[in-house]
């Protein structure tokens, strides 16, 4: 590495500093360049990228197919708002829709907004077709959620850094513990007032929880048979991340390229964002049943960007290519290696102590108190030996690669990997 490139990333990572607000707390490494599973840093150093960009990069970096979608539809039209159509947004939630398996798609721009939207139709339903009294809608959502950054949505987050001095918070939510029926149940029963059930299907940021087996789906009948919306957060699940198009489609044949998803638990309303443009665009979405997204009227809710023709093309890019390139299944596969091998691993490691997680969404524990930092120092070192993942809760390492990632190359990032840790142990 020479002085004048060294200077290169240090001056990046200054006028950051100096420039940006500080809501971030970066690895130190400047990115320039990504390609498939990989990423170069501005001294020309390849890494395998093992976050995907909180997994918005699902078909990898700079994906063609979404790219030239991208550019061809950027020189022709990028945005009218909704003030007018287009002639884009109608194909794409068409074939979106025919996709997830919804009568209607509302799109939004970032996963925070497409949280908002659901909350705002839930409400919405709740008075208008469930028939409760204005303003006493209620919803339930779990402990240790992320569902985005708003004061809405914050204010039902229990990471007190997220929280503090962000009041006075907004109304109307009752948090549960996760994985906990007899909770979700005892709730339900005994207040009238309850509009839906916001959920994580694995709560990624949490630390990658994965729920008891048959949870989603217990907690799918509850909501029925009290007649609350269950309301599925897939911003990080979604879109082929977990081994299946959604994280809700349990053992459903995904894996079969042409399956486009017959659910184990179908929500009623499923948000979507991040993947859903591949990381080229901000594109979210939430899809619902007529009888649901029919509470939207004309000047309910909108966004000058969401539905815009640029986001529609790159969209359908984007899902075109989890389809084509079976990635649910390949996420499946490598996930199941990727556990093995970890697993393995851990049986003699004094530093690692549990791997988990679905598909290629996944965490490794690390032997160590919440407030230490060794998980941030595993990462450095990962860094040094070619591999970029980053602590979600102090101990808490998750791996989460583009999904367009080959056998050999997983078989070589757990190697990195193993070898990293052991040099912690
Ligand atoms: C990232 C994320 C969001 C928020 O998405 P943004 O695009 O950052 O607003 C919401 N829910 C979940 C589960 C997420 O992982």
């Amino acid at each position: 590495m020479s002085v004048l490139e060294r200077t290169k990333s240090e001056e990046a990572i200054a006028l950051e500093n100096k420039y940006g607000a500080h809501n971030y707390h970066p690895l130190p490494v400047v990115l320039t360049r990504g390609e498939g599973v990989y990423v170069w840093d501005v001294d020309g150093k390849k890494y395998y990228d093992f976050l995907s960009a909180y997994s918005a990069v699902n078909q990898g970096h700079c994906h063609p197919t979404i790219i030239n979608a991208m550019s061809e539809q950027a020189k022709t039209l990028t945005l009218t708002s909704r003030a007018f159509y287009n002639d884009l947004l109608g194909k794409y939630e068409k074939f979106a829709t025919e996709f997830f398996g919804f009568d209607k798609l509302l799109p939004m721009n970032t996963g925070a907004e497409a949280v908002e939207t659901a909350l705002k139709i839930c409400r919405k339903w709740a008075y208008e077709k469930k028939g409760l009294d204005e303003n006493d809608a209620e919803i339930v959502v779990c402990e240790n959620n992320f569902h985005g950054r708003t004061t809405t949505i914050i204010s039902f987050s229990n990471d007190p850094v997220a929280r503090k001095n962000f009041g006075p918070y907004m109304q109307g939510f009752i948090k549960i513990e996760y994985d906990n029926l007899n909770a979700l149940e005892e709730v339900l029963s005994s207040n009238k007032n309850i509009a839906g059930f916001l959920v994580e299907p694995i709560q990624g940021e949490a630390g990658v929880y994965v729920p008891s087996e048959g949870y989603l789906k217990r907690a799918k009948a509850l909501c029925e048979k009290y007649n609350v919306l269950f309301i599925a957060d897939e911003v990080q699940t979604g879109i082929a991340r977990t081994g299946r198009l959604l994280a809700t489609c349990g053992n459903c044949s995904c894996p079969d390229k042409n399956c486009s998803g017959t659910p184990e638990v179908k929500p009623d309303v499923l948000i979507l964002g991040k993947a859903l443009s591949g990381g080229a665009y901000p594109v979210s979405a939430v899809l619902a049943n007529n009888e649901i997204m029919e509470v939207i009227e004309p000047g309910t809710h909108g966004s000058t960007f969401g539905g815009n023709p640029l986001a529609a093309a790159v969209a359908m890019a984007a899902l075109k290519v989890v389809k084509e390139e079976a990635l649910a299944e390949n996420a499946d596969r490598l996930g199941a290696i990727f556990r093995r091998e970890l697993n393995d691993y851990i049986k003699e490691s004094e530093i690692c102590s549990l791997v988990r997680g679905k598909g290629l969404l996944n965490a490794i524990v690390i032997n160590d108190d919440e407030e230490s930092d060794t998980a941030w120092n595993v990462c450095l070192r990962l860094r040094d030996n070619g591999l970029l993942a980053k602590p979600t809760h102090g101990n808490i390492i998750r791996f989460a690669p583009p999904l367009v990632m080959t056998e050999a190359e997983l078989r070589d990032c757990v190697s990195i990997i193993i070898k990293t840790l052991k040099e912690f142990e």
